[in-house]
């Protein structure tokens, strides 16, 4: 999969754009005044595998967080503003590391040029956020509803505005809760300019929606090398937010980590298979180590089903079969299946890192 070349751009410590890893992002549910529960929950974003996190920023009280949250926190902090400038340069003069508002939400341009100067004099980037719920009034009469063409044409407005100022630290996200209007609207305005992309389908539901509608709109872009940040954006808890954009950006190949390979089993199965593959997934849901280990039900298809698995087990009788790279090694006993298992990927895992 070729990359699009986007504009790359510095964030706090960490660079997005073409070259760079395609980074995680959340954002915090708690108060934002409410310094102590927004920091645990940035840190335990943290601790996920979160590479940025955004906070909305409704008002005064919530800049004086900002200081606070910077201090103790050691990733990318976004405050997300509507309408009010001032909070804007509020959250700039208070080190903020990036700021999405829509310039075109803001008022006069006077407004806008003051966002973009103090953005411009701190190197903050400014992530223009269109979504199909929120698009301007005469855009919408134009195209009658939120088309992919009337989201491009909000976000290269919002875009131009800044421009107008010198400023080109953008990068740009389109969502709409409709999948097909995200792919559709996120194809053109890739071909329209060469910010960076921020991917997310929103208000994509409960987990189970959220993950099927965002795992199909995000990953159809990333197949396409669109896309240089994204959110997986869920009406749960967040840490499960990040853990299901790592386990899309793994499955797609783009990031390393460990993929468990299982059958759906069958009437030939001869092991608890779903309780085997669920713990091993557990164990290396955080192993970074690029290596395919497969949980097979029999022997009859299983080391076969499973010839690109670099680790795996297939059940027998009354034992499972143990293979690294589809041949047979050994045989364990029923009772022992996940621990062998285990200790045997630990192994190889610690002879990946070694070589
Ligand atoms: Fe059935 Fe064996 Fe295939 Fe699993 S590996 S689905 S048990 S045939």
């Amino acid at each position: 999969m070729e990359r699009r070349k986007s504009r790359v751009i510095k964030l706090g410590n960490k660079f997005l754009g073409y070259g760079n890893d395609i980074l995680i992002q959340s954002m915090t549910y708690t108060k934002t005044e409410d310094k102590e529960a927004t920091l645990s929950q940035i840190l335990a974003l943290e601790e996920a595998g979160c590479d940025i996190v955004r906070f909305s920023v409704p008002n005064e009280n919530c800049l004086d967080s900002i200081p606070y949250l910077k201090e103790n926190t050691h990733i990318p902090l976004v405050a997300d503003i509507h309408f009010d400038y001032r909070l804007a340069l509020g959250a700039a003069e208070r080190g903020i590391d990036k700021i999405r508002i829509n310039p075109g939400n803001i008022g006069s341009e006077e407004k806008v040029k003051a966002v973009a100067d103090i953005c411009k004099s701190k190197n903050i980037p400014i992530r223009i956020g269109v979504n199909g719920g929120s698009l301007e009034k005469h855009i919408l009469e134009k195209h009658g509803r939120p088309t992919p063409e009337a989201l491009c044409e909000s976000a290269m407005y919002h875009a131009n505005l800044l421009e107008k100022f010198d400023f080109y630290d953008i990068v740009i996200s389109i969502k709409s809760s409709d999948v097909a209007t995200t792919i559709k609207a996120n194809r053109m305005l890739a071909e329209m300019c060469d910010y960076p992309l921020h991917l997310g389908v929103t208000e994509a539901g409960t987990e189970r929606t959220g993950l099927i509608k965002s795992s199909a709109g995000i990953g159809a872009l990333l197949c396409e090398g669109i896309g240089d940040t994204l959110r997986v954006s869920l009406s749960d808890d967040v840490i499960k937010e990040v853990e299901a954009a790592k386990d899309l950006l793994r499955v797609l190949g783009i990031r390393q980590g460990v993929k468990v390979i299982s059958c759906p089993t069958c009437s030939r199965c001869n092991i608890d298979v779903f309780s085997v593959a669920k713990k091993v997934e557990n164990a290396f849901k955080n192993t970074d180590a690029d290596l395919k280990i497969a949980v097979m039900g029999c022997a009859v298809n299983g080391p076969g089903e499973a010839r690109e698995a670099d680790i795996g087990i297939a059940g027998g009788n009354g034992e499972a079969l143990l293979f690294k790279k589809g041949q047979i090694i050994g045989k364990i006993p029923m009772e022992n299946i996940f621990d062998v298992l285990m200790k045997e990927t630990e192994k190889l895992i610690s002879d990946c890192t070694q070589h």
